[in-house]
């Protein structure tokens, strides 16, 4: 099951919680108990891309060296 962070909208808490696929609308607030709640964007998961693509700054694109057969 994958792992959403949600913030509620009565006592502006964030919490984590795991969902099953659609179903969303079944997660209450852990520290009020409130049903009104939206479901985050995650951040773990935009961070691990962003520095991924930041890594293959040195090199071409199939090794990790200055300098290959196929470097340019
Ligand atoms: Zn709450």
């Amino acid at each position: 099951m994958p792992l959403y962070e949600f913030k509620c909208q009565a006592c502006g808490r964030r919490f984590e919680a795991l969902v099953r696929i659609g179903g969303e609308n079944g997660v209450c607030c852990l520290a009020c108990g409130g049903r009104e709640v939206n479901k985050l964007v995650s951040a773990f998961g935009i961070g691990g891309g962003a520095s991924r693509l930041k890594s293959t700054g040195s090199g071409c694109a199939t090794c990790s060296s200055s300098s290959c057969s196929t470097c340019k």
